[in-house]
């Protein structure tokens, strides 16, 4: 069987986002380990590890001071407040990505995504994944089982608020079942990366197919 062609293409920005117990971590490494061509932006926070959480890999843990030199100095594709610290998008590991032929994955807010949106423009591919009802995502952030009535009481509040922003995303899925939520995510990406402004080869590619038949282009 001959070969599958295979055309340079720019690299999808795809950003998947939900209010906390939505499922979007496990996507997000279903994700990963399946698809060697994404990689994930790793985000740089003032917020304190949480218990199993590893510099360099969850995040890079910095504290306030440092964040906003970072900030000033312009090393933030995107940064935003949210929950009471600070996250940002740290710029040089996304170019270094894209450069390397990679899919960049962004585990970031409404706010974010808006921000890279501005940036990076149709480069953005911009994922929402909703809970079924409420109740199921009480359900999932109770089963936890690691914080106080206050907390999901405090979770479930912003997580309200974090869907009132799903109109400001290009994709809306609904996690009613994580290998179907998985599916979908993986259909997305596959489609962007097919879209023909993506394709970067694909002007020569074509012409050197009709100039294959003699005198073809001069009909044109
Ligand atoms: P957590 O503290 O639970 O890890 O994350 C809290 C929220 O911050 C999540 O909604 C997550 O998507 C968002 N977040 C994480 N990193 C970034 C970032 O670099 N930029 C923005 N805007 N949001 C982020």
């Amino acid at each position: 069987m001959a070969e599958s062609v295979h055309l340079n293409r720019r690299g999808v920005l795809f950003v998947l986002s939900s209010p906390s117990g939505a499922g979007k971590t496990t996507i997000s490494r279903m994700m990963l380990e399946a698809d060697k061509d994404i990689a994930l932006s790793i985000s740089a926070t003032t917020r304190p590890p949480r218990p199993g959480e590893i510099d360099g890999v969850h995040y890079h843990f910095v504290d306030t001071e440092n964040f906003k030199k970072m900030a000033a100095d312009g090393e933030f594709l995107e940064w935003a407040h949210v929950f009471g610290h600070r996250y940002g998008t740290p710029r040089a590991p996304v170019e270094d990505l894209l450069a390397a032929g990679k899919d960049v994955l962004f585990d970031i807010d409404w706010q974010g995504a808006q921000q890279l949106y501005q940036e990076a423009g149709p480069d953005v591919v911009r994922v929402f994944v909703l809970p079924p009802t409420m109740e199921e995502l009480e359900r999932r952030l109770r089963s936890r089982n690691t914080d106080s009535d206050e907390v999901i009481a405090a979770r479930m509040e912003r997580a309200a608020n974090e869907i009132s922003h799903w109109d400001g995303y290009d994709y809306v899925l609904i996690n009613d079942n994580v290998e179907g939520c998985f599916d979908e995510v993986r259909a997305i990406l596959r489609a962007e990366r097919l879209k023909r402004r993506r394709q970067i080869g694909l002007i020569g590619f074509a012409r050197d197919l009709i100039r294959a038949v003699p005198d073809a282009d001069k009909k044109l």
